[in-house]
């Protein structure tokens, strides 16, 4: 850990797994970090799974010393079942997945309880702390809350997500496109599931490839974090064109009748389209993995978009994981770029005392290859996600199709 020669004042608008990467790596370099985020409790997503690729569990691993064991699960194949169930393509192939909660509650954990004393700890994650706008003068940035609280800091760093405030303000007119399709998600306990099944989908990532759609499912650890067998839980992302327009607006308006932007949480999607999920799985899927759909107790949706800006960077604000590009989610990178950005920010920040650069001159380094990232990684997971949903031509076995975050199994 590097101390800088003048500490930065840093805030950090999101708590999630970008915001909060970022937030432990700055404060171990010694700068001055809180951050503020949105929700007024913990954030809580239910456990949905991740692929788990190196840049999201770096830090936990290299930092916090956890073990890979304690955190994900390994499986050993990539699997592909025909409509009667049948095996049809098996290849041998380590993944780790783990669940969004777990993540999010270690790096919480470790900000909360490790880093008090040395730039963390309960006070600098600041709940319901809504960012509304902010101010750049040439030496600052004042950063304005929904409550009209307001504080000033040499840096602003916006990780606030696929929704970002902003990336609304600082670049309006940024591309956003909804991808023609959705992820229906879901979860269920791996004690919750007949055995057989469970033997099954527990050392591979499955998938059932059908006309204009596809579902993958894999193991996860438990709502509680844990990895034992039986706590773990079977995950499914199950990814379904709807049409934009009515048809897509009336999947997003919830069992009470409010319509929504971006996901339908657990427990909020309209029965009508839990049903005819059900029905569908029940009709299309082999029965392995309609077990799984057909045993969820709350099915939940997120919209997939593509999402791109032209600059990351401006002056001494720069915006972080998915505020900048939010990439559909076939390489299962999305998370892995958010901590990556963090890392690199914490390198770019390091060239501050050593080289004599401003804030700005330092951020408009990094965001070099920031934009080539994503932009890279948007046009690969696009081309993915157009295989499977629109051109029907998702082959079993292609290496284009392994995760990874700067290319197929890196
Ligand atoms: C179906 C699906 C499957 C996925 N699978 C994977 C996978 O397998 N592996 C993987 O790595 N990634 C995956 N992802 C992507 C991953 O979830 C995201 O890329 C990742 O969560 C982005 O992290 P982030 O910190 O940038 O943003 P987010 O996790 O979206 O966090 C943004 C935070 O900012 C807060 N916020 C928002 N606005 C404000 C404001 N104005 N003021 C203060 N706070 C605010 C929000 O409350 C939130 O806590 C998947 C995504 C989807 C949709």
């Amino acid at each position: 850990m590097r101390p800088p020669a003048e500490p930065l004042t840093i805030a950090i608008v999101g708590g999630s797994i970008g915001g909060l990467t970022a937030a432990c790596l700055l404060a171990d370099s010694g700068h001055d970090v809180t951050v503020y985020e949105r929700s007024s409790t913990e954030l809580e997503q239910r456990g949905a799974g991740i692929g788990f690729l190196e840049a999201t569990y770096r830090y936990l691993v290299e930092r916090a010393a956890m073990a890979l064991s304690e955190i994900s699960i390994t499986t050993d194949h990539i699997r592909y079942l025909g409509r009667d169930g049948s095996v049809i393509h098996d290849a041998e192939h380590r993944y780790l997945f783990s669940s969004w909660n777990t993540v999010y509650r270690q790096l919480l954990d470790h900000w909360t309880f490790s880093l008090t004393g040395s730039g963390g700890g309960v006070d600098r994650y600041r709940l319901g702390h809504e960012m509304v706008g902010f101010e750049q003068g040439p030496d600052s940035v004042d950063v304005h809350f929904a409550d009209r609280e307001s504080v000033t800091a040499d840096l602003l760093v916006c990780a606030d997500g696929v929704g970002s405030t902003a990336r609304s303000i600082l670049q309006p007119d940024a591309q956003s496109a909804y991808a023609g399709y959705v992820a229906w998600r879901g979860m269920v306990q791996e004690a919750g599931l007949p055995a057989d099944v469970v033997g099954t989908l527990s050392d591979a990532i499955t998938y059932y490839v059908h006309a204009n759609s596809h579902i993958l499912v894999y193991p996860i650890p438990g709502l509680d974090g844990s990895v034992a067998e039986g706590d773990r839980l079977i995950n499914f992302v199950w990814y379904r064109n709807y049409a934009e327009g009515q048809e897509l607006d009336d999947l997003l308006t919830d069992c009470n009748g409010v319509h929504r932007e971006l996901s339908v949480p657990p427990g909020a999607a309209a029965d009508h389209h839990v049903s005819e999920l059900r029905a569908h799985a029940a009709a299309r899927l082999p029965s392995l993995l309609n077990e799984v759909v057909a045993r969820t107790a709350e099915p939940f949706l997120q919209v997939v978009y593509d999402v791109e800006v032209e600059r990351m960077v401006f002056g001494r604000v720069c915006l972080l994981g998915d505020a900048a590009f939010a990439v559909r989610p076939h390489a299962a990178a999305g998370s892995a770029k958010a901590a990556d950005d963090g890392w690199a920010l914490d390198r770019a920040l390091g060239r501050i005392p050593v080289e004599g650069l401003s804030v700005p001159e330092a951020l408009a380094s990094w965001e070099v290859d920031r934009l080539a990232l994503g932009r890279s990684l948007l046009a690969r997971n696009r081309d993915l996600g157009s295989r499977s949903q629109f051109t029907n031509t998702w082959e079993p076995g292609d290496p284009d199709l392994i995760f990874g975050l700067h290319a197929p199994g890196h």
